[in-house]
């Protein structure tokens, strides 16, 4: 997905040398400012680094998925390949306190055949012990090596300006990229019509490009400021077609394979149903999916000057939707265009949290004021420890959390440490996935 005339660098590295640690080191060194971007992967995280004159891509290959621990030769070489394939420039991370690896040995072997250019960045160097190991590296036939400490930031800024250095040109972009929306719901909630309602406000820019998803067209809105949608799947919503009959049968499918690709679902419920049960199920197969969500119940004008009424079912909405406490709930009217554009307001303030990563030291206070509330209990007994936690990915925010016996802690801690965390860390609108992990 090669976007935007911008240009990419990538951090490629074998698990735990501190890409992650790195890639939020330099987008957040002195001179950088770093904004969340669209475009994260399952596994690659992208930042936008901005100094003075300058801006790149940075992308951190590192993102660790859970159960993987026993491929990780195989995905640190896959990820390796897929940042080369990506970048311009490759920042090769190594760990000093560890020392040369094979696998370290094998990754470089890759970049050194792809030609693009390389900086090697030996991590972890703290102490004159450290810069003796690190000279290790040499080994590996680098013109020179940057020695740096993520975590301290030492020889950060030296880095930045190498970086910067072997980059080619590139103008200051002023492009935002678009998040990708999708509407779903049940037949004859209003989806067309809020939809139209959207795209026919006056001084929206609207342009229909090729889908994301098979077969489809997607709809990219820009609004006067400059903020841009991408309303996934959007042909057969627009267009109120005679076939509508038919297409609703496959219409389920196509909402499922919309929600995959988008960053946000718009859910959209009427206000004279309710929240039915097959709402419930797209609900928790946005939630399944890691997306961020908006409850919009429409046909709200059916209530007007029912006061009780309508918070009645405000109530039973959230409460119906209690599974997703994170998504905000919007009432419209698409019939009289009433808080339509509401919507869109909802979408940013979810994509915000949605996009956040927050830095390691606040999710350990977080995470020690937690443990502190209340420890697991293992069924066998054993006592649980938690080590540390760090966050390994944005889209949905998901957080790492290093103990002793993960397999023990029980389904209703889990869900007790992201209400908690979702508080002490602010991703009030956005889901939040805790993952435990035994310490390495
Ligand atoms: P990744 O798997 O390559 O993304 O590695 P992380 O960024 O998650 O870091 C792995 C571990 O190394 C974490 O415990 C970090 O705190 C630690 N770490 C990262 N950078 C440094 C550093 O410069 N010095 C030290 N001593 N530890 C670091
Ligand atoms: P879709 O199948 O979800 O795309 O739903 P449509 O947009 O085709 O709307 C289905 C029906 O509901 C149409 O007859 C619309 O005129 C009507 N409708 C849509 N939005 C509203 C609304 O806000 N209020 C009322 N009263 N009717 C609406």
């Amino acid at each position: 997905m090669k976007k935007g005339g911008l240009p990419r660098v990538a951090i490629v590295g074998r698990p735990n040398v501190g890409k992650s640690t790195l890639f939020n080191r330099l987008t957040r060194s002195r001179k950088a400012l770093v904004e969340p971007t669209a475009g994260v992967t399952r596994d690659r995280l992208y930042g936008r680094v901005r100094t003075e004159d300058r801006e790149f891509i940075l992308i951190d290959t590192g993102g660790l998925l859970p159960g993987e621990e026993d491929q990780l030769t195989k995905l640190t070489l896959e990820q390796t390949r897929a940042g080369m394939a990506e970048a311009d420039l490759i920042l090769f991370l190594v760990d000093a306190k560890s020392g040369l690896t094979p696998l370290d040995e094998e990754v470089a072997e890759i970049l050194r055949r792809s030609g693009k250019p390389v900086l090697y960045v030996v991590n972890k160097v703290e102490s004159p012990k450290d810069e003796e190991m690190a000279s290790e590296f040499y080994r590996l036939g680098p013109e020179r090596l940057f020695f740096v400490s993520a975590t301290q930031g030492r020889g950060i800024e030296e880095l930045l300006e190498a970086i910067l250095e072997r980059l080619p040109e590139a103008p200051r972009g002023e492009e935002t990229e678009a998040i990708k929306v999708a509407f779903v719901g049940r037949p004859n909630v209003g989806k067309s019509s809020l939809v139209n309602r959207l795209l026919g406000e006056p001084r929206m820019i609207v342009s229909d490009i090729p889908g994301t998803t098979r077969d489809s067209i997607d709809t990219l809105l820009k609004t006067p400021d400059g903020r841009c949608y991408l309303l996934i799947d959007t042909a057969g919503i627009r267009r109120r077609s005679r076939t509508k009959k038919v297409l609703e049968k496959f219409s389920a499918l196509k909402a499922l394979s919309s929600i995959k690709a988008c960053d946000i679902a718009v859910v959209v419920l009427t206000a004279e149903e309710g929240i039915t049960d097959q709402d419930q199920k797209i609900l928790s197969y946005v939630e399944e999916a890691g997306r961020g969500c908006v409850i919009v119940i429409n046909k709200w004008d059916l209530l007007d000057g029912r006061r009780e009424e309508a918070n009645r079912l405000r109530e039973a909405v959230r409460y119906g939707a209690r599974f997703v406490p994170y998504a905000p709930i919007i009432t419209t009217s698409a019939l009289t265009g009433r808080r339509v554009n509401k919507i869109l307001q909802a979408i940013d303030q979810v994509y915000s949290h949605f996009c956040r990563q927050v830095p390691t030291s606040v999710i350990n206070r977080a995470l020690q004021e937690i443990a502190a509330e209340r420890l697991p209990t293992a069924s066998t007994g054993r006592k649980i420890k938690f080590y540390y936690a760090t966050q390994v990915k944005t889209k949905p925010p998901t957080i790492l959390v290093f103990t002793s016996y993960p397999e023990e802690i029980p389904e209703s801690y889990r869900r007790f440490m992201v209400g908690r965390l979702r508080e002490y860390l602010g991703f009030h609108f956005s889901p939040l996935r805790v993952v435990f992990k035994e310490r390495p």
